[in-house]
């Protein structure tokens, strides 16, 4: 790859280069598990969206690109997932040192980067159309067509993950992509762009532009010629990109936060669910869309408690690198707003049954930890029950029966994931069938797992679906075309006969 980049400085990836931004400034990453910098990275704005759109669009239509059969197209994507597998180590551990995660969290993103890619090199050549009979005179048929260049806005707690989640399925599908990463988490999503480039996707089919919401990504949710947008992130952030969108008439796939149930019944296998729940609560220090932090507990089940309590207590917090149970937040911002939500959790009259805020440990304080916390004695009218902490904090709220169960699972303005821990089919089913959520996992956990699931929110958690073939109708659409031809004549439908 060539480019004039300031020494040190990581440049945006345009049209197969890395540039600088064109006004030349850079931002500063930080190891969240101590605060040092560690990579100066270029700072797009919307002259370098513009740029990035316009590499885009030409190379949508370009014959290298556009040119390219189906099955090349998964060949590539192919190529692109056996290189990130090889490159691995390296991007793990860049990625625990830019977002703070335990390198066996890493190593797993990068595992699930790859399969995205894997996944949808088998994809690319299977959407297929269909033939409508109208009958004598006329060929009526459908084809599926990229629907152009997507703009993909990503958040910071799986940038490994998110870049392939967006990138590979519209690639696929023959679309070309203008990716901005969150400021928090940029170093990845360029590698990866990195290395598409130099599996020979042709230049300006994937580009990549860090920045600030405020400039780079209002510039792409908003940008005339971007055709479609994707974008996960938060609610607040989700509403004004699908506005930006829908202002040029462009669709969206929005993919918010969640607060998600986990239901256990007092029958539960314990030791399965303890470990689900803690994982999916407690991993990447419960800075995950899907994470279960709502913890409905059936009323007799109080040793479940006990041990969630003894397994938070037990988890080992260090730096990324160190590959310690849990890593630190992000950034000082988040770390913060955690903090602001356990002195709520407090003033709405909270137990706090284990953790509640910084860790003791002299050697973290440079670092953003927060404790793992459970939090007893609050109802689901609580704020702290109700909105989305995106920290290690479970709340843990009672419930009789499955009906009960239920309303309280329902009672969210969020509907992403849901978990159920019962031995009783009956009983799963209630609440497999019930629950208004995008996924439901019956004695199974989905964090961090299922490329070849559909994944998306309902309520307030979005629309949209990405992963699974579902995704790549987001990156299609339908054409119908209508052939008419001299043939045999024009049949009537016959009189009926009373
Ligand atoms: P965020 O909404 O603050 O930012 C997300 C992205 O949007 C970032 O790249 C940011 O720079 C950009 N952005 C900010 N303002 C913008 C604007 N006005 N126009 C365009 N882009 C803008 O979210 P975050 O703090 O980075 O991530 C945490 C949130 O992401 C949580 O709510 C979490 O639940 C959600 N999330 C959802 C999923 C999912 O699949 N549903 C997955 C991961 C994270």
């Amino acid at each position: 790859m060539t480019g004039e980049q300031a020494a040190g400085v990581r440049g945006l990836l345009i049209d197969g280069e890395r540039v600088p931004a064109a006004d030349g400034r850079t931002f500063t990453v930080v190891d969240p598990s101590c605060g040092t910098p560690v990579a100066e990275v270029s700072r797009a704005a919307s002259a370098d969206v513009d740029r990035a759109v316009a590499a885009a669009r030409t190379a949508l239509v370009s014959p290298e690109w556009a040119g390219m059969r189906a099955a090349d197209r998964g060949r590539l994507l192919g190529r692109i997932a056996a290189e990130i597998r090889a490159q691995g180590e390296a991007l793990a551990r860049l990625e625990s040192l830019d977002v703070g995660k335990p390198l066996r969290e890493a190593r797993a993103d990068v595992e699930a980067a790859a399969r995205y890619f894997e996944f949808y090199a088998g994809a690319a050549d299977k959407p297929a159309g269909t033939t409508i009979p109208l009958g004598p005179g006329l060929l009526d048929y459908t084809v599926r067509e990229p629907i152009g260049v997507s703009g993909q806005i990503i958040p910071f707690n799986y940038p490994l993950q998110n870049t392939a989640r967006g990138a590979a399925p519209a690639l696929a599908a023959g679309c070309t992509v203008v990716l901005k990463p969150s400021p928090e988490a940029p170093l990845s999503p360029l590698e990866i762009g990195r290395i598409a480039v130099e599996c020979g996707l042709p230049w300006g089919v994937l580009n990549v532009v860090p920045g600030y919401g405020e400039d780079a990504g209002a510039a792409l949710a908003g940008h005339p010629g971007i055709d479609q947008v994707t974008f996960t992130g938060s609610v607040a952030t989700g509403v004004k990109v699908a506005q930006a969108a829908a202002a040029n008439v462009v669709p969206s796939v929005v993919e918010l936060g969640g607060k998600s149930p986990v239901v256990v019944f007092a029958d539960a296998d314990f030791d399965r669910a303890l470990a689900a729940v803690a994982g999916s609560a407690f991993g990447n220090a419960g800075q995950t869309c899907s994470a279960g932090t709502r913890l409905l507990l059936q009323r007799g089940a109080e040793e479940f408690l006990d041990l969630l309590v003894k397994h938070a207590e037990a988890l080992r917090l260090g730096p990324g690198l160190s590959d310690p149970d849990m890593g630190p937040l992000v950034s000082a911002r988040q770390r913060d707003r955690v903090e602001q939500y356990l002195a709520l959790a407090r003033e709405e009259g909270a137990v706090v049954r284990t953790g509640g805020g910084r860790p003791a440990d002299p050697a973290l304080a440079g670092g953003y930890f927060i404790e793992p916390t459970v939090l007893t004695g609050l109802t689901n009218d609580a704020r702290t029950a109700r909105e989305e902490i995106f920290g290690p904090v479970i709340t843990v709220l009672e419930f009789d029966d499955a009906d009960e169960a239920l309303e309280i699972a329902n009672d969210s303005p969020y509907g992403l994931s849901s978990y159920v821990w019962t031995r009783d089919v009956d009983r799963a089913m209630r609440l497999a069938t019930g629950i208004r959520a995008g996924q439901v996992y019956v004695n199974a956990t989905g964090v961090g797992t299922g490329v070849e699931l559909p994944f998306g929110g309902y309520k307030h958690s979005g629309w949209g679906r990405e992963k699974g073939m579902e995704s790549l109708a987001s990156y299609t659409q339908v054409k119908n075309v209508c052939l008419g031809f001299a043939s045999g004549g024009d049949h009537a439908l016959p009189a009926a006969r009373p």
